[in-house]
C-alpha cells in the first residue's frame, strides 16, 4: 500500500478545485436550479435567500438540497423516477458531495461511516404530517436492500425488514385531513449490520398509537387502513367466517353520523394493499392461526362498534340477542351470556365501556403485532454487529379542534428538536468551546422551555394533568383547566384566557388553552384529556377478555396483569418515559438528519407555497443550522482514527507513526498540502472546514 503515498498525478488543490466545479455547476445552471448546498453559497444566509433557492429547485423538480450533510426535502406530491435501481447505483459508494443531493446519497454515506468507523447511527427524519418522512424512511430501507451484500439468508432478512413496512402501515396508518396515509404511532427501527454490510436483522420501538381513531375520526378522515382492507379486499369465504359485509357503510365505527363518511379514498387501493399486506404477513412468517386470530380481532372490533344496548326495566343496559353478540361470542371465543351480562351499567356506561374495550383490544394488538415482527427480524447470530436507527414518528399537527392526541404528538416533536439543538446547535458549539477552537458564537431560540412547560416533574402540564387523574369523582377536564391557567398564566408560552388577546391576539374558547410550540400556536380542547390520560378499563371487562379463546386477545389480556388496586402510570407519563428511553437510545449514537417539508396544504405537486415553506424553515431551525454550518467546520474527527484511516497516504506515517496522534496527522496534512484556512487543529481532534478537503484526501487513495 506504500506506492498510495508517492506524488499524486493531480495536486490536492487541483481536485479540490475540480469537486467545488462539479458541485456548483456552471454558473448559468446554477441560476436555474439552483445550489445544491447552502453552504457554498455566500449569498445564502437569509431566509429569502434560501426560500429563492428551495423554490428554484422544486421548479425544476430537484427537491432535495443540503445544508452540509443535513439533507432538506421538499414533498413533490408526484411521482419523479428518482429512486429507480439505475439511480441507487449511481449513489452507491459514491462521495456525497459528488453527486447531486438525493436520500440515497445521505443513505449511502451514513452506510459507509457505519462500516469504516464501526459506530452506530441515526437518522432522525422529521417535518410536520405530510411532509415526507415515512416516504423518505422506506426509501432509505429500499436502498439498503438493494446495496447490502445478498446472500439467501440475508435476502430473507432484507425482505422481512422491507414487508415490515406495509404491515405496520396498515394498522398504525390512517387518512386524516393533513395526508391520507398519516402515521398515527411513533417508529424507531434499527437496522442491524454485521461487519461486511449485510443486514442481519431489525428491531423496532413503536409509539403511543393514536387508538381514539378506532372508535372516533373527525369529518374527512378514517380510521386505521386494515379495516378498510379488510373490508374491501377480503376473500368471500374469509368475510363469511368473521361474519362481515363488503360494506363499510355497515360499521357504524368506520362511518360515524354526520362524520367520518370517506370510506373511499381516492389516493390509497384498500384491495391491492389488502393482497400485499396478506403477502407480507405470509412472508414474515405469521402463522395461519395467529393471522386467523388477527382478523376475528379486526372483525370483532367492527362488531363491537355496531351492537347496540338498550336499558331494561331496571334501567340497565342489555345487550339484546343480536348479531353482533353472536359474532363477537364466536370471534372471541367467549360464551355469549358472559358479553351479554357484563355488568350493571346504564346505557352510557355500555357505550363508553364498549369504546374503552374496542380501543384496548386494538392497541393491545398493534403491540402485539409490533412483538410478533420483532421475532421475526430477530438476528439469530449474536456475533458483532453496528446499527442504522431510523426515525419516523407522527409529524406536528395542528387542526381546527386539537385534543389530547395532538398534545402528545406536539409534545414529542418538540423534544425531537430539542434533541437536534442539543446535538448540533449545542453540542457544535460546545465542541469548539472545548477543543479550544475560535468561534463567533451563533444566536438560536432553545425550545428547552416548551418541553419543560409541558414535562418538568411536579411542573409541567402532564404533572397537573395527572394529579387531576388522581382525584376521581372531583376532577373534571374543566377543573383541569383552571388548575392549567392559575399555574401556568405567567408562562411565555401559555397562553390563558386573561391573556389570550395581548399573546397572540386571538380570544380563547371557553375549554381551550394554547400552547406557542416551537413550531406555531396550537389551541387545545381540554375535553377528554382527563378520560384520554387515565385510559382506564372496567376490571371485569378484563376478566372476560382474559377467558378469550382467541390467542392474541389472552395473550393481550395476561391474568398476571397487575391489578387495578395498583394505580397504572398515566398515558401521558408513559408517554414522557418512553420518549426519555429514545433520547437515551439515540444519544449514544451518531445523528444525520432529514428535513423535510410541505411545499402546500393542498396536497397538490408543482404548487410551492412561500408562506408555507417560509414557516418551516424557520421553525425547523434551518437558518440557524446554516449560520453554524457556514461558520464552522463540516468534518471533525479524533486524531487517533483519522491518523489511522489516513497515514497510508504519506511516507513519514506509514506503516508506524511513533509521535502522538495529534503529530502525526500534522505530518500527514503537511504532507497532503492543507491550506491553512482548510483545517483547524483542535485539542483532540482535526476540524476540517469544506467536506471538500476530505473528498479529496479520499480520493487520493484511488490515485
Ligand atoms: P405524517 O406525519 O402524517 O405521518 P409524513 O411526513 O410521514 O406525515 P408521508 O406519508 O411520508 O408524510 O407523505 C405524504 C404523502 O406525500 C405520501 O403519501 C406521498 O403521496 C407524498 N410524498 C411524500 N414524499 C414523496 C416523494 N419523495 N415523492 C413523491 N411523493 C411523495
Ligand atoms: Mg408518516
Amino acid at each position: 500500500m506504500a506506492h498510495m503515498a508517492l506524488e499524486m498525478s493531480e495536486s490536492l488543490e487541483e481536485r479540490c478545485n475540480r469537486i467545488l466545479r462539479d458541485m456548483e455547476g456552471s454558473l448559468t445552471a446554477r441560476d436555474r436550479v439552483g445550489i445544491q448546498d447552502f453552504v457554498l453559497l455566500d449569498a445564502y444566509t437569509s431566509e429569502s435567500a434560501v426560500l429563492d433557492n428551495l423554490r428554484k429547485r422544486f421548479n425544476e423538480n430537484l427537491i432535495y438540497t443540503y445544508i452540509g450533510t443535513l439533507l432538506v426535502s421538499v414533498n413533490p406530491y408526484k411521482e419523479l423516477g428518482i429512486y429507480t435501481k439505475k439511480q441507487m447505483d449511481i449513489y452507491m459508494g459514491v462521495n456525497f458531495f459528488e453527486l447531486p443531493p438525493h436520500i440515497y446519497a445521505l443513505a449511502d454515506n451514513v452506510y459507509r461511516t457505519m462500516l469504516t468507523e464501526t459506530n452506530n447511527h441515526f437518522i432522525l427524519i422529521s417535518g410536520e404530517s405530510g411532509a415526507g418522512k415515512t416516504e423518505a424512511s422506506k426509501k432509505i430501507l429500499q436502498f439498503y436492500a438493494v446495496s447490502c451484500p445478498s446472500t439467501k439468508l440475508l435476502d430473507n432478512v432484507r425482505d422481512r425488514l422491507l414487508l415490515s413496512n406495509p404491515v405496520l402501515e396498515a394498522f398504525g396508518n390512517a387518512k386524516t385531513l393533513k395526508n391520507d396515509n398519516s402515521s398515527r404511532f411513533g417508529k424507531y427501527m434499527d437496522i442491524q449490520f454485521d461487519h461486511m454490510g449485510g443486514a442481519v436483522g431489525g428491531h423496532i420501538l413503536s409509539y403511543l398509537l393514536e387508538k381514539s381513531r378506532v372508535v372516533h375520526q373527525n369529518h374527512g378522515e378514517r380510521s386505521f387502513h386494515i379495516f378498510y382492507q379488510l373490508v374491501e379486499g377480503g376473500e368471500e369465504d374469509l368475510l363469511r367466517w368473521l361474519g362481515l359485509e363488503r360494506n363499510c357503510q355497515r360499521y357504524s365505527y368506520l362511518v360515524q353520523v354526520g362524520e367520518g363518511e370517506c370510506a373511499k379514498v381516492s389516493s390509497v387501493n384498500d384491495k391491492s394493499d389488502w393482497k400485499t399486506v396478506r403477502k407480507a404477513l405470509s412472508v414474515i412468517e405469521f402463522s395461519e392461526s395467529n393471522i386467523e386470530s388477527l382478523f376475528a380481532i379486526i372483525a370483532s372490533v367492527l362488531h363491537l362498534g355496531n351492537a347496540m344496548f338498550v336499558a331494561d326495566s331496571q334501567g340497565y343496559a342489555t345487550l339484546n340477542n343480536s348479531p353482533e353478540i353472536h359474532w363477537l361470542s364466536k370471534l372471541l371465543g367467549i360464551p355469549a351470556q358472559v358479553i351479554q351480562v357484563l355488568s350493571p351499567f346504564t346505557v352510557d356506561q355500555a357505550v363508553y365501556a364498549k369504546d374503552a374495550l374496542a380501543k384496548a383490544i386494538y392497541g393491545r394488538t398493534f403491540t402485539w403485532l409490533v412483538n410478533e415482527l420483532n421475532e421475526s427480524l430477530a438476528n439469530k447470530d449474536s456475533s458483532r454487529k453496528t446499527v442504522i436507527g431510523l426515525l419516523d414518528i407522527y409529524g406536528f399537527e395542528v387542526f381546527s379542534v386539537n385534543s389530547f392526541e395532538q398534545f402528545c404528538i406536539n409534545y414529542c416533536n418538540e423534544k425531537l428538536q430539542q434533541l437536534f439543538i442539543q446535538l448540533t446547535l449545542k453540542s457544535e458549539q460546545e465542541e469548539y468551546e472545548m477543543e479550544g477552537i475560535e468561534w463567533e458564537s451563533v444566536p438560536y431560540f432553545n425550545n428547552k422551555i416548551i418541553c419543560d412547560l409541558v414535562e418538568e416533574k411536579f411542573k409541567g402540564i402532564i404533572s397537573v394533568l395527572d394529579e387531576e387523574c388522581l382525584r376521581p369523582g372531583e376532577a373534571t377536564d374543566m377543573t383541569f383547566l383552571e388548575k392549567l391557567e392559575e399555574k401556568m398564566g405567567g408562562h411565555p408560552h401559555f397562553v390563558t384566557h386573561k391573556l389570550a388577546d395581548q399573546k397572540t391576539r386571538k380570544t380563547l374558547e371557553r375549554g381551550d388553552f394554547r400552547l406557542l410550540h416551537y413550531a406555531g400556536e396550537v389551541t387545545y380542547c381540554v375535553v377528554g384529556f382527563l378520560d384520554k390520560n387515565n385510559d382506564l378499563l372496567y376490571r371485569n371487562i378484563k376478566e372476560v377478555m382474559r377467558q378469550s379463546k382467541n390467542a392474541i386477545v389472552k395473550h393481550c389480556f395476561p391474568s398476571t396483569e397487575p391489578d387495578s388496586k395498583k394505580r397504572p402510570e398515566t398515558v401521558a407519563t408513559q408517554f414522557k418515559s418512553s420518549l426519555v428511553g429514545l433520547t437515551e437510545i439515540l444519544m449514544s449514537k451518531e445523528p444525520w438528519y432529514v428535513r423535510c417539508m410541505k411545499p402546500n396544504e393542498g396536497k397538490q405537486p408543482g404548487l410551492f407555497d412561500d408562506v408555507l415553506v417560509r414557516h418551516q424553515v424557520k421553525y425547523l431551525g434551518l437558518m440557524e443550522h446554516l449560520r453554524v454550518r457556514r461558520a464552522g467546520f463540516a468534518y471533525r474527527r479524533r486524531y487517533e482514527i483519522f491518523l489511522q484511516r489516513y497515514k497510508p497516504l504519506c511516507p513519514d506515517t506509514w506503516p508506524n507513526w511513533k509521535g502522538t496522534a495529534a503529530e502525526g496527522v500534522e505530518c500527514l496534512i503537511k504532507h497532503l498540502g492543507y491550506k491553512p484556512d482548510e483545517y483547524k487543529m483542535g485539542r483532540t481532534k482535526i476540524f476540517i472546514r469544506h467536506p471538500r478537503t476530505l473528498f479529496a484526501t479520499e480520493d487520493a487513495f484511488e490515485v
